[in-house]
């Protein structure tokens, strides 16, 4: 028996894991670690299912090649050679934007993608960068970008000494946090409560978040920037702004003021569903809380008004004083800060060239991916790599872009499963499992509600090649180096220029190689005084302590000020405004919802996480099954402008009415796909029905949460 502390990668909350192997490696027990500094032995049935993940028959353990239309397991070396031979011409005859990226949200948990898919992408030189951040948090990039300066620099609640939590779109006890890294959300919503505070969720469904919390006010699905408008109003016109220390670091607040005044309490209340007097109280006990913190995830985001509503969210943290102040939303201080990029915050540095879709963070909204590989003419997209990403389930209209990926001349997909999308690929190069990797959450820290670090040594030898170096010869393909390039020679120089960005001697990370060299090197040119060895010593982590104020060192607006009030977020508060205008909608729209159990896409092929029944129902509220005919356990067809589909009904109150909530990431059914624990709890494909015409319009983002839609019984 052999014991093995890391750190979960398999979802925002870094939780410590205790791993327990036999004689034979194979994993009898993962439980949490009780050392662990910050998650101090908390651990979700996700986690406890890393065993099933490492050893499940299904995972990819060679590479795979499709010959006449079957895939063929192949050496790594005929693998790259056949990238070689196709993807290199495409590039040669078309240019680099003929080649697209999508890039997956696994990899964001993943040191070896994170740091060295960037250096693919950058050699790939390609305009058609994709990810799953377009259909998710990316409204929150623009709005920091555009407020503070960094797109990167999100405040995050101040979750152990708050008192006051308004969560708007987010249900943190199932999805464990999503830009808040908090292990045991539970335990630290239970504090709020020890120390006297409030919870106040708003929400279309009263989610386990919503039946914990001491309020719940079910909003009408993306409204949610008219709400944040009304509470600014009246902050206004009760004479409650008091933004304290930050008042000398604001440009903006009257813009914000007249911004606001149409948005009364009472014109906003017909069209969210929330009472004037209620929307009045909410701002009142906002400002008048001792400290507090407004928070809006996944429904804020993916929404119509995503860009404005993630803006109003910071905007009210400034005007109540509770931006950067203990017990509010604070700038976290990670051990590694990303380095290099402090230049002023620009969008629309390119366009999309099929509906002309402006680039946000160096990336083009993922809705439009099957328009740039359907629509013939210079720049047409001809070839496509995926990388830890599913978008065949993830992404809106997913019927559409499975037909337009069979289009393509060429596609690779990195991935660990032959799964819906991977199975349209020519090639696909798998990846070690997470016990066959070292791991450091590089993205988490730095939205952590505590300023900690943990390093995690691979546990188990891999058997196939760490994807740093699966990257790095990608990236010699696409550079002309070919199929042979030297990739001790590439790490070397992606180090030399880590360490040259960071002002170091790249010698003092010693022989180190790979992703713990660069982590060394960013860990050295850090905040703390640490190193990798420091955290090797350590296998619970360290800890740093709490969130620290950071205004105005974090600032790096050109104004060197917080934005209060940044134009491109203003350019579309008329289109707010005109919504104001229209008479309150009637019809249903759909919603998504998360599971304890799931993340997006990811472990529908592990049993201990798919068992106890179809969790793929739409939600329907009693009165509205009443009216459409609907009956529990019976069958639904929702169809939309994008698309139809069948799912079982599950008529609950839980969920307001004339709305309806399908859970995303399911729809295993697929030919093709080697996921036999998926394909017999294959559930329903939700993105079938999103419509890829529907954006928010400063980001690009997918309306996911608020789709039209018509639901008749089957
Ligand atoms: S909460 Fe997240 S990090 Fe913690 S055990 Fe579960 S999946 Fe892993």
């Amino acid at each position: 028996m052999t014991t093995a502390h890391l750190t979960c990668p398999l979802c925002e909350a870094t939780c410590g894991l205790e791993v327990t192997l036999d004689a034979n490696q194979r994993v009898t027990r993962v439980q949490g670690d009780e050392q662990d500094v910050f998650s101090k032995g908390y651990i979700c049935p996700k986690g406890a299912s890393l065993g099933a993940l490492h050893h499940d028959p299904d995972r990819l353990t060679a590479p795979l090649l499709k010959r006449d239309g079957e895939f063929v397991e192949v050496s790594w070396q005929e693998a790259y050679d056949e990238i070689a031979r196709r993807l290199p011409p495409i590039i040669e005859e078309h240019g680099r934007d003929a080649v697209a990226v999508y890039a997956g949200n696994p990899g964001v948990h993943n040191i070896a993608l994170t740091l060295y898919g960037r250096v693919l992408y950058k050699a790939l030189g390609t305009k058609n960068f994709y990810s799953a951040t377009s259909v998710d948090q990316l409204p929150k990039h623009y709005s920091s970008g555009t407020m503070f300066g960094d797109p990167l620099a999100i405040p995050v609640p101040d979750l152990d000494r708050t008192r006051h939590l308004l969560i708007l779109g987010a249900n943190p006890l199932v999805s464990n946090g999503s830009l808040m890294t908090a292990p045991d959300i539970r335990g630290r919503l239970r504090g709020i409560r020890d120390r006297g505070g409030k919870i106040v969720v708003v929400d279309p469904r009263r989610t386990r978040t919503a039946q914990f919390a001491d309020e719940h006010h079910a909003i009408r699905p993306g409204t949610d920037a008219l709400l944040l408008f009304a509470l600014v109003n009246v902050l206004f016109a009760e004479d409650l702004v008091a933004p304290g220390r930050l008042a000398e670091h604001l440009n903006g607040l009257d813009d914000v003021r007249e911004l606001a005044q149409p948005f009364t309490p009472e014109a906003v209340a017909p069209r969210t569903g929330i009472d004037a007097a209620e929307i009045r109280r909410l701002a009142r006990e906002l400002a008048e809380a001792e400290n507090a913190v407004v928070y809006g995830r996944i429904g804020t985001t993916t929404q119509a008004f995503g860009t404005i509503a993630s803006w109003l969210v910071d905007v009210l943290n400034v005007l109540t004083g509770h931006l950067d102040a203990p017990g509010g939303a604070m700038f976290p201080l990670a051990a590694c800060q990303p380095t290099g990029n402090r230049r002023p915050f620009a969008v629309a540095r390119w366009r999309s060239r099929v509906r002309g879709l402006p680039e946000v963070v160096g990336e083009l909204p993922v809705a439009t991916l099957a328009d740039e590989i359907e629509t013939p003419g210079e720049g047409q997209v001809r070839a496509l790599i995926t990388v830890s990403g599913n978008p065949c389930l993830s992404t809106p209209n997913a019927g559409r872009l499975a037909a337009a990926l069979d289009s393509l001349d060429f596609m690779i997909s990195v991935d660990v499963y032959l799964n819906e999308t991977s199975r349209h690929a020519d090639v696909i190069l798998p990846g070690p499992s997470p016990l066959e990797r070292p791991h450091f959450d590089l993205a988490f820290y730095q939205l952590s509600i505590r300023n900690v670090a943990n390093w995690t040594p691979a546990t188990l030898p891999s058997a196939v090649p760490q994807e740093w170096e699966t990257m790095l010869r990608l990236t010699g393909i696409v550079a002309g180096q070919g199929p042979e390039a030297d990739v001790t020679a590439l790490d070397d120089f992606v180090a030399g220029e880590t360490a040259r960005r960071n002002g170091l001697d790249v010698a003092v990370a010693g022989e180190r190689t790979g992703p713990a060299r660069l982590v060394d090197l960013l860990l050295r040119a850090g905040p703390y005084d640490v190193t990798l060895a420091d955290l090797e010593a350590a296998p619970h982590g360290m800890d740093f302590g709490p969130l620290q104020p950071r205004i105005p060192e974090i600032l790096c607006t050109a104004s060197g000020r917080i934005e209060l009030a940044p134009e491109p977020v203003v350019a579309d508060v008329p289109r707010l405004r005109e919504e104001l205008a229209k008479t309150a909608e009637t019809g249903l729209v759909l919603i998504g919802r998360r599971h304890l159990s799931s993340n997006n896409s990811w472990m529908h092929n592990l049993a201990p996480l798919v068992r106890g029944g179809n969790r793929c129902t739409i939600q329907v509220h009693p009165a509205d099954a009443t009216r459409l005919g609907l009956t529990d356990g019976g069958l639904a067809s929702v169809t939309s402008r994008a698309g139809k589909l069948q799912v079982p009904v599950e008529v609950t109150d839980e969920i307001r009415p004339g709305v309806v909530s399908i859970p995303h990431g399911w729809g295993h059914d697929v030919d093709g796909s080697r996921a036999r624990v998926a394909r017999a709890n294959p559930g329903v494909n939700s993105n079938l029905v999103a419509d890829e015409t529907l954006l928010d319009v400063p980001s690009g983002t997918s309306v996911l949460n608020g789709i039209p839609v018509e639901v008749t019984p089957v």
